[in-house]
C-alpha cells in the first residue's frame, strides 16, 4: 500500500513527489516516457540555469533527483483508476493500492478525426465502460484504439456482451505481452473510419473503403488514458480538457489530486512545478488525516 501514487513523470509529477517523499510518504511515480517537455530543445525560462537547457536533460535531472530521494519510479502507463476503499491503480500488468493519487499527465493529446463522433456523444458513443456498459447488454459495440487501454476497456466490456469489435482506424495494434493474448477474444478491423451514421441514436459505422458496419454503441479508448478518460470514469469535474481543482490541487474527489497542464491554464514547466509542489503539500495532509 502507497500513501500516494502520482500518474506521470514530467515536472509536475516529479516535483509533488520530491515534497510527498521528503514528508516521509511512500511515493510512487508512474509515468510513461513521453513527456510534452522532451520536444523543446532550448528552455530560457526556467528559473536557475544561465544558459538555455534541452527539455530532455530537465526530465531526467528531475527523475534522478527523485530516485535519490526514495520516491519509486516505474515507467509504464496507466490503464485505468478506481476508488474503493483506496484507490486502485492498473497498469497492463500490475496492480497498485493507495490512499492518495496524483493526475500529473500533462494535456490530453488526442487527435481524433472520426466523422459525427460529437453528434453521437451520449447517444451511442461513450467514453466510459463501467458507467456506459451496462446500457449496451447483448448489444453490438465497438472499442476505438489500438493500444492496452483499448483492450483494458474491451475485457470490461465483456461482462455485458460478447459481441464486440476492436476498430483500429487504420492502426497496427500496439499491445503489452499480456493483452496481445486478451485481444484475441475480439474481433479486430484495422479499417480507416470515416464516419459514425444513426438518426438520433448510432447505428453504423462507416470506413475510407466505403464498406460499413451495423453498431449499436462505440466506446472511445484511443491512444492512453488521459487525465480526462481516468476523470469521467471517476466522475470528477472537467472544463472542457481540463481537471477542475481546489486551492490544494484537490479535485472534487476526496483524495485525487490533479497538477501541471491537464489542469489547464498557463502550460509552462514553472507553472507544472509549482502547482506540484501544492499539491505535494495538500497530499500530506491528507494523507496525515487518513492515518
Ligand atoms: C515543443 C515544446 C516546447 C516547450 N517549451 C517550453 C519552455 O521553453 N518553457 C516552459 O516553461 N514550458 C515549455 N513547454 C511546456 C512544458 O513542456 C509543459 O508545460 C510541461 O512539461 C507540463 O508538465 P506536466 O508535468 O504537467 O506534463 P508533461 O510534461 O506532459 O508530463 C506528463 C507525464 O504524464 C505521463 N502520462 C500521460 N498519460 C499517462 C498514463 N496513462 N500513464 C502513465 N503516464 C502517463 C507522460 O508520459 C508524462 O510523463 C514546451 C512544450 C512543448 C511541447
Amino acid at each position: 500500500m502507497y500513501d500516494v501514487i502520482i500518474i506521470g513523470k514530467g515536472p509536475a509529477g516529479i516535483s509533488a513527489s520530491l515534497y510527498t517523499v521528503r514528508a516521509n510518504l511512500k511515493t510512487l511515480v508512474i509515468g510513461k516516457n513521453d513527456s510534452v517537455l522532451k520536444k523543446a530543445e532550448k528552455i530560457e525560462n526556467y528559473y536557475g540555469f544561465a544558459d538555455t537547457i534541452k527539455g530532455d536533460m530537465l526530465l531526467h535531472e528531475g527523475e534522478k533527483q527523485a530516485l535519490r530521494l526514495g520516491v519509486e519510479l516505474i515507467d509504464d502507463e496507466v490503464i485505468s483508476i478506481d476508488k474503493m476503499d483506496f484507490f486502485e491503480v492498473a497498469t497492463s500488468t500490475q496492480k497498485f493500492l493507495s490512499k492518495a493519487v496524483l493526475l500529473a499527465t500533462g494535456q490530453p493529446q488526442k487527435k481524433l478525426r472520426v466523422g459525427n463522433l460529437n453528434k453521437f456523444e451520449g447517444n451511442g458513443v461513450s467514453y466510459c465502460s463501467t458507467c456506459d456498459g451496462f446500457f449496451y447488454r447483448s448489444m453490438k459495440v465497438g472499442v476505438l484504439g489500438f493500444k492496452d487501454y483499448a483492450v483494458h476497456e474491451a475485457l470490461e466490456l465483456l461482462t455485458y456482451t460478447k459481441d464486440i469489435t476492436i476498430f483500429t482506424n487504420g492502426k497496427e495494434l500496439k499491445l503489452s505481452e499480456k493483452y496481445i493474448e486478451d485481444s484475441r477474444m475480439f474481433r479486430v478491423n484495422r479499417k480507416p473510419i470515416l464516419e459514425l451514421e444513426g438518426k438520433e441514436f448510432l447505428e453504423s459505422i462507416y470506413f475510407e473503403d466505403g464498406t460499413f458496419e451495423m453498431l449499436d454503441g462505440l466506446f472511445i479508448a484511443y491512444e492512453s488514458a488521459s487525465s480526462v478518460d481516468f476523470a469521467r470514469k471517476l466522475g470528477i469535474i472537467v472544463d472542457e480538457n481540463s481537471v477542475v481543482v481546489d486551492k490544494n490541487m484537490q479535485t472534487n474527489l476526496e483524495g485525487l489530486f490533479a497538477a501541471g497542464d491537464c489542469t489547464g491554464g498557463f502550460k509552462q514547466i514553472s507553472v507544472a512545478v509549482g502547482q506540484g509542489a501544492l499539491a505535494g503539500r495538500g497530499i500530506i495532509e491528507y494523507v496525515k488525516k487518513t492515518k
